[in-house]
């Protein structure tokens, strides 16, 4: 027979352990509560109130993607997900659509590589209880901090799939203990995407939705894998999608309504939440609190060119490190940039804020490596950076009054051939006098130490 393929993807809703929800401050914890107590303007979908992201769950979930592998890009930002139902009162959810948190990134399942799609951030809806003709609804769980993990369509069994949420499971709960992850609590929620494919044509996409237990998850998949294959010879042509439940007590799937969309929810931009710039946040100490092994990191450095020790170096600083990552995105001399961190150029301690001039700094280490300005006005023209000014506005003087320093040594040197001559003979004490002089004559703006340099090479001792 002919050689039959099994290709599945999953998405999995995780909910996170935070205090608070995810816009708003009122309580997380909806497990056994009175309906509806839990809720304020913000969750209830009231007109005018604003969302306010909850900070930690952003963290949670960046921490989570550096576990995992993921890239964190710069910037990620909030879109409104549209659509209508009993329990969503806004009429759309607070989701992510094309600038999650993470993306990429795998997930180990014995000696294969999972790879995952992203890990976005979105807010729970409310839940329906129905009962004798009636529907009610309970808004305590609206607005729960969810963490969606999507992941390549890289499973090629429903046990592998099993083993794929197990392992999940366990680095959520344990790892980064971001969540409870009790599959009875709902606290981890699973869609799978199943097809089959031969090579050439492919069986219907059939999506299997809120799957809540492991096994259920394996048997949904076992089920559909046997009778997508027993359709063989009825497979479409063109590329169809369906959606199927699973009915636990039967143990059989069923046909649902057909899937929509993406376009169907209208995407847009959350305007009330501002876009996320990641590099606010201090990912090298993220890392170290979740244990990414210091070997995987120096190992990254040595790869963007640094020897060993200096990878050392900076791997063992998370501050140093950000800020010669950062750096590193706008010049390209990494070995220089290392040895200027290393061995502080700065002339000051470097902080977080530091950060943000990174740019500029890095336009200052360019012209120090290009040999434009040397070590002390390198380090003066930090300082300038640091209080505010632009590289490019301040340079210029500094190439400037590096040429005048020597034309006013030059010229006091002349002026009093009398002292060059008495220095010569061994009155070094000297020295101290032509200084003064030079920096008089520069109104004090001349760096002393440079000063000093040329002097000495002009005095040639
Ligand atoms: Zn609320
Ligand atoms: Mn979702």
């Amino acid at each position: 027979m002919t050689n039959l393929k099994t290709t599945i993807g999953l998405e999995i809703h995780v909910q996170l352990k935070t205090k608070s929800k995810m816009f708003c401050r009122c309580d997380n914890e909806a497990f056994g509560v009175k309906p509806n107590t839990t809720v304020c303007p913000i969750c209830l979908g009231m007109p005018g109130s604003l969302p306010v992201a909850n900070e930690q769950a952003i963290l949670w979930t960046i921490k989570t993607g550096l576990t995992l592998n993921c890239e964190i890009p710069k910037i990620a930002k909030f879109d409104r997900k549209h659509y209508f139902y009993p329990d969503l009162p806004k009429g759309y959810q607070i989701s992510q659509y094309d600038e999650p948190f993470c993306v990429g990134g795998y997930v180990e399942v014995g000696d294969r590589k999972i790879n995952l799609t992203r890990i976005h951030l979105e807010e729970d809806a409310g839940k329906l209880i129905h009962r004798e003709g009636i529907s009610l609804v309970d808004l305590n769980r609206a607005g729960t901090p969810l963490m969606e993990i999507v992941s390549e369509p890289d499973i090629v069994s429903p046990e592998e799939a099993g083993a794929f949420l197990r392992k999940l499971q366990k680095i959520v709960r344990d790892e980064v203990s971001v969540s409870e992850a009790s599959m009875e609590k709902g606290h981890l929620r699973c869609d799978a995407n199943i097809s089959i494919t031969d090579g050439e044509k492919m069986s219907e996409i059939v999506e299997l939705k809120n799957l809540n237990s492991f096994r259920f998850v394996e048997k949904a998949l076992a089920i559909e894998e046997v009778r997508l294959k027993e359709e063989y010879p009825a497979w479409p042509l063109k590329l169809k999608k369906v959606t199927r439940g699973y009915d636990s007590k039967k143990n059989i799937t069923f046909a649902q309504r057909t899937k929509e969309e993406a376009a169907d929810y209208r995407y847009f931009p959350e305007p009330d939440l501002p876009p996320f710039d990641s590099s606010s946040v201090n990912l090298a100490s993220l890392k170290k609190d979740i244990g990414i092994s210091e070997d995987k990191n120096i190992e990254e450095l040595v790869g963007m060119g640094l020897s060993t020790s200096n990878a050392k170096i900076l791997a063992s600083s998370p501050t140093k490190e950000d800020f010669f990552r950062k750096i590193s995105e706008n010049f390209d001399n990494n070995e220089l940039i290392a040895k200027v961190v290393i061995h502080n150029y700065f002339g000051f301690e470097l902080e977080k804020k530091d950060l943000d001039y990174s740019s500029e700094y890095a336009k200052a280490i360019e012209a120090f490596g290009s040999g434009k300005i040397n070590k002390n006005i390198l380090s003066q023209i930090f300082l300038e950076i640091r209080n505010g000014k632009k590289y490019l506005d301040i340079a210029n003087g500094y190439l400037e009054a590096d040429l005048n320093i020597s034309e006013v040594v030059e010229g006091i040197l002349k002026n009093n051939a009398k002292e060059v001559n008495l220095y010569k003979a061994g009155k070094q004490q000297l020295l101290g006098f032509f200084v003064g002089l030079v920096m008089r004559e520069t109104k004090g703006a001349a760096n002393p130490a440079e000063v000093n340099r040329i002097l000495l090479e002009k005095l040639g001792r």
